[in-house]
């Protein structure tokens, strides 16, 4: 490659102000494709009369759209064999046209689907729904539960913490959509919540232990099943002893409980194996969008 050509500073200047107009340009199509105003084939469309917006890289189009992360945008691209750098100019009809067809609207994210993740407890349900919390759409529901806060936890992000009086009144007036006993208290997804998110076309997560995945699945038939399990045994029998927050009683009754727990992988839609947090975020986002 010859050295870059001298340019005389109005040369320069010129250079300069086409690089920040088409920084705006871009910047502009962003806030449009985010806000729902344009399409990724409108998008598409423009790139081929607008130099500003051809050289919009792939990924930075897909990861404005509302509801897709940068881990999702990734994984599209990657499952597109699209290149992480290619621009809008660079990619093939074939790509273009495969691109387009992952987001024909309605998305198949925003049709209300109701998820289920659960799993032995201890196997880390409640980081992957951090994590969708952070970059999905979904609605992560929040939990009503009899159990004392955790000295990290706050009331209504992680749990709604209820006296037993309160949870008799909740089930009593069929607030909950599920609820189960587990490790000497009481956990239920409060109804109303989940069903106001999914009839706004949002999809549900509920991150809950695997009785109440079943009653889920008895009174919502379509709600997608995902289990998910330790990459070994030993992994999740080391995450229940470590887990300074439990007293020895309840790590050993919770060690039992995981053992039967494990064993009910096949009554799920989908396993997946919590190797990696952010993995199984976007592998769950990818597989509940095609499901
Ligand atoms: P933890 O006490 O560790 O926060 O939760 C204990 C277990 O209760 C976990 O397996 C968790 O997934 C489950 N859990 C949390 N919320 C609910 C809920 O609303 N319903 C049911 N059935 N289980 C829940």
């Amino acid at each position: 490659m010859g050295a870059p050509p001298q340019l005389t500073p109005e040369e320069r200047a010129r250079a300069l102000a086409k690089a920040k107009q088409s920084r705006l340009v871009r910047a502009g199509i962003k806030s449009r494709v985010k806000s729902g105003e344009l399409s990724i084939t409108d998008v598409l469309e423009l790139a081929k009369s607008d130099e500003a917006v051809a050289k919009m890289r792939v990924l930075e189009l897909v990861e404005s759209i509302a509801g897709v992360g940068k881990i999702r945008a990734k994984v599209l691209l990657e499952k597109l064999e699209i290149s992480l750098t290619r621009r809008l100019q660079g990619l093939g009809s074939r790509q273009a046209k495969a691109l387009a067809q992952e987001f024909i609207s309605p998305s198949p994210l925003t049709r209300g689907k109701l998820i289920v993740l659960s799993g032995p407890g201890g196997v880390g349900k409640s980081t992957v729904a951090h994590e969708l919390r952070r970059s999905s759409p979904f609605h992560v529901s929040v939990s009503a539960t009899t159990r004392s806060p955790r000295f990290n936890e706050r009331e209504g992000v992680d749990y709604h913490f209820l006296s037993d009086e309160e949870f008799d009144r909740c089930i009593k007036e069929d607030e909950f959509l599920e609820w189960a006993a587990f490790a000497g208290n009481r956990y239920g997804t409060p109804r109303k919540a989940v069903e106001d998110a999914l009839r706004s076309g949002k999809s549900v997560l509920l991150e809950i232990e695997i009785s109440g995945a079943k009653q889920v699945k008895a009174k919502v038939p379509d709600a997608l099943l995902v289990f998910l399990e330790p990459p070994t045994w030993e992994e999740l029998v080391s995450r229940l002893e470590g887990r300074g927050t439990d007293s020895p009683e309840r790590r050993a009754a919770r060690l039992a409980l995981a053992q039967e727990e494990m064993a009910q992988a096949p009554f799920f839609d989908k396993v997946l194996i919590n190797q990696q947090v952010e993995q199984v975020a976007a592998t769950l986002i990818e597989w509940a969008s095609a499901n």
